[in-house]
């Protein structure tokens, strides 16, 4: 009976019923639904852990099942996060886009002879005053993985600088942004403890995309082949690593590369682990492929809305109550609204002043456009901090940095909306 009232709850709020037509998701009868399905769902209602195999369950459900599935997982999306979907405010920076792996998806990437070898110390403190006075509070830095390895010109140039590294120039540039009052959030992409615990001085938070945790997609002809940095265990260790240090971490699957579903699923499973170990990481962001012209996966299918909705619902359902779910809103332009009715709870970093240089065919919603369409589903939209409020505290944060702040935020931990 529990599944029934809140199915027909779900329905009934916040014009879910017109969403779901909107985007062609029949309404089913729940007096019908298969029995096995019944079962799984109850348990996620019940907040008792399910289990992989029920997880697979739930990857099978059809489009005429798919809103059982949702109303449960915007079930615990609003008894923990009520009707508040957060975003920030930020400016993207690529910090180098040279690196030496060779993802099939990838549009970043560009050789020293098609482009500036790096973002200049000067461009990046002028870009960081532009975006303090447009309001902006996270400078969110993203370079290729150790070009540093390949590229003898880009060590060259980093030496003469003064830095062995990329890890080195990225934190000696957030240190620099957080004194002129902006917080960095650095994307380095594989690093070590040593490097993980000098970002941690000028870094309230940080992210590495898990991706997937399948070893397979490394194979010849596969979206990983040649990219040593999408080494699975890897990506754990840094994750992991960065437990260790009480870096709030922001991670997530891709969507589409050529996984399965049940690599999906054991990718969802691996962030659960790290997480029920350290307990640091705060968002889980479920990012669909988006194919461009010229890439090796051109012609690669993306990802159906049935998929994103079961991916989104499932991790919210099996990573619990507190994980912040985000979706990109400019990959999902379209369907961003349909998420949160799935569990999404977060919107990730909106700049109104750069483009997303890993999607650059996607241009950011505009933040008054978001904040309409969202209120008119009877949701509010608020600005966080690159780290979300439940980790703004010392045992994340340094003094330096958590006195910085909370010269920000209001009583509720969102960034004071005045
Ligand atoms: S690691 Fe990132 S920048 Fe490098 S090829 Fe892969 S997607 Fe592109």
């Amino acid at each position: 009976m529990f599944l029934d009232d809140v199915y027909n709850g779900f329905l009934a709020a916040n014009k879910a019923n017109e969403i779901l037509e909107t985007h062609g998701i029949p309404i089913g009868d729940i007096s019908s639904i298969d029995k096995n399905l019944r079962l799984v769902l109850e348990k996620a209602l019940n907040e008792e852990q399910i289990l992989k195999d029920e997880a697979l369950l739930l990857t099978k459900v059809s489009i005429s099942e798919v809103s059982y599935l949702m109303a449960v997982s915007n079930y615990i999306r609003k008894k923990y996060k009520g009707d508040l979907i957060t975003f920030s405010k930020n400016i993207f920076i690529p910090l180098t886009q040279l690196c030496r792996d060779q993802c099939s998806y990838c549009t970043f990437k560009i050789e020293p002879d098609e482009g500036d070898l790096l973002f200049e110390p000067e461009r990046v403190l002028d870009s960081a005053k532009k975006a303090i006075e447009l309001g902006c509070t996270e400078l969110l830095f993203v370079s290729g993985d150790r070009p540093e390895i390949k590229y003898d010109v880009y060590r060259k140039k980093l030496n003469a600088m003064g830095y062995n590294s990329t890890a080195d120039y990225m934190i000696a540039m957030s240190e620099s942004c957080l004194e002129e009052g902006i917080f960095p959030h650095s994307n380095l992409g594989i690093a070590n403890f040593d490097e993980l615990e000098r970002f941690k001085n000028s870094n309230p938070s940080m992210g590495l995309m898990l991706e997937n945790v399948s070893e397979r997609l490394m194979k010849p002809g596969e979206a990983h082949h040649k990219c040593p940095d999408k080494y699975p265990k890897a990506r754990i260790k840094t994750i992991s690593d960065a437990g260790e240090l009480n870096i709030p971490w922001t991670s997530g699957i891709l969507i589409g590369i050529g996984e399965n579903w049940e690599e999906r699923i054991d990718s969802i499973f691996e962030l659960k682990r790290i997480n029920d170990k350290y307990g640091h990481i705060q968002e889980i962001i479920i990012q669909n492929f988006s194919p461009k012209p010229g890439i090796k996966m051109e012609g690669h299918p993306v990802p159906t809305d049935l998929d994103m909705l079961k991916s989104v619902a499932i991790s919210k359902i099996v990573m619990g109550q507190k994980m912040n779910i985000q979706v990109p809103p400019n990959l999902n332009s379209t369907t961003y609204m349909l998420h949160v009715f799935a569990g999404v709870n977060d919107l990730g970093g909106v700049s109104p002043l750069t483009i997303d240089y890993v999607n650059p065919e996607s241009p950011w919603p505009q933040i008054d456009i978001m904040q309409k369409n969202i209120s008119e589903f009877g949701f509010h939209l608020r600005e966080r901090l690159p780290v979300y409020p439940n980790f703004l505290n010392k045992k994340f944060l340094n003094d330096n940095i958590y006195n910085k702040a909370i010269d920000f935020i209001d009583d509720t931990g969102y960034v004071r909306e005045n």
